[in-house]
């Protein structure tokens, strides 16, 4: 049989092959698990924005391929609309926005739209693992850096060798973050602003849960900075913002030039979304903000920090996001104590390590609980914790 292109060897291997093995275990012996890994809402789309899918379903005018030039233009319109309201960034709708299929979509092509083979990238690490893994398939090079905790789990682009800078192309971002739950000031941006220009590098700012935060909360855009629609391209999304994963669509916004290479790329690749999701997802920006869902989580996150926090594992509270980045107890790696908790608590985290050597020591919760109704299955998350005896 024909061999796949060499560059699938570039996707690394399953890391979480052990717990996937020990929940199939668990499930098939009729074990009551709490999935607190997955990262995707558990609550359902809000109703208004299924009203209005279903109506443009019916519309035949939405059963077409789209051929505008970036995307239905009532979103793109609707969605910088927002953009200036949220972040008093105007923008074009025209030439700086970009209709995605789903955020994932257009982060993995802007690698493949920016690297040649032998091209560099600087990639946080721990990160969500699509910016490497599309650097590497297109031939390209990770600088990693670093998220270090002493430094809020933002990269200390000072300590990137100025030679390496001038090699890269791309500086990839993601705040809120996942998986660490860190969020990033609008003087942060400003230095990454800086360096990008200094660098001559193009800023990729994945901004997938910017919409995801308590407590009063707002996480910045990096196209707040002055200047930085010179450099700088911002990733997205609607999956999290009104429980939307599954419907695939995210608008890129930012630096013209950027903007059109992707659409070219795409142009070539995909044909846009179904134009009635496109529509609905104009609805929702225009009419709604996800307030219920976000106050759950809310709950959720607080039952469980306190609860952890009680047992005397000291978990972080996040303001953003919705992850919570717990360093592991007792210099434990991150896979065996992910089994334990899964085989002697019936909870399921993700090891740190699957984000990158750096997310070693840590494991991920996250707070989409299915079948969590008020915070009670993260209530039963500490009490079988704390009755495992696992943090000793
Ligand atoms: N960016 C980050 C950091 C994510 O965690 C995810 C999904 O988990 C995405 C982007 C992709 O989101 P979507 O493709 O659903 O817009």
């Amino acid at each position: 049989m024909v061999q796949p292109a060499r560059r699938m060897q570039q996707i690394p291997p399953y890391l979480f092959g052990e717990i996937a093995r020990l929940k199939a275990k668990a499930l098939a012996e009729g074990k009551d698990l709490i999935d607190l890994g997955i990262g995707d809402p558990d609550q359902p789309t809000p109703a208004p924005i299924v009203q209005a899918l279903c109506e443009a379903a019916a519309d035949p005018r939405t059963h077409r391929y789209d051929e505008t030039p970036a995307g239905e233009p009532e979103l793109l319109e609707a969605f910088c609309e927002w953009f200036a309201r949220r972040f008093g960034v105007e923008l074009d709708p025209a030439t700086q926005a970009l209709l995605l299929i789903g955020s994932k979509e257009g982060l993995a092509h802007l690698a493949w739209a920016y690297i040649d083979p032998g091209d560099a990238a600087l990639i946080p690490d721990p990160a969500y693992t699509v910016y490497r893994v599309n650097t590497l398939m297109a031939g390209g090079r990770v600088i990693p850096m670093p998220l270090l905790a002493q430094n809020g789990f933002l990269p200390d682009l000072a300590s990137v060798p100025s030679e390496e800078a001038h090699r890269a192309k791309l500086l990839w971002l993601n705040y809120p973050n996942n998986p660490t739950g860190a969020t990033a000031t609008l003087e942060f941006y400003q230095q990454a602003v800086e360096f990008c220009r200094e660098h001559n590098l193009l800023l990729v700012n994945d901004a997938a849960y910017s919409e995801v935060s308590f407590d009063g909360y707002r996480a910045p855009s990096v196209l707040q900075v002055p200047g930085a629609l010179d450099v700088a391209l911002e990733f997205h999304s609607f999956s999290k913002m009104y429980n939307m994963t599954g419907w695939r669509i995210g608008v890129a916004v930012g630096n013209t030039q950027a903007i059109a290479a992707l659409n070219k790329l795409k142009s070539n690749i995909d044909s846009k979304q179904f134009p009635a999701i496109s529509r609905a997802a104009a609805f929702a920006i225009r009419n709604l903000d996800n307030r219920p869902t976000l106050e759950l989580l809310q709950v959720r996150r607080d039952i469980l920090v306190n609860g952890l926090r009680a047992l005397g594992w000291d978990v972080p509270c996040p303001q953003a996001t919705f992850y919570i980045w717990a360093p592991v107890p007792n210099g434990q790696k991150s896979i065996p104590f992910a089994g334990r908790l899964l085989e002697e608590a019936g909870v399921l985290v993700i090891p740190g390590i699957g984000y990158g050597e750096h997310g070693e020591g840590y494991v991920r919760m996250s707070l989409t609980v299915m079948g969590d109704r008020r915070g009670e299955r993260c209530a039963e998350a500490v009490e079988r914790i704390r009755a495992s005896g696992i943090l000793g």
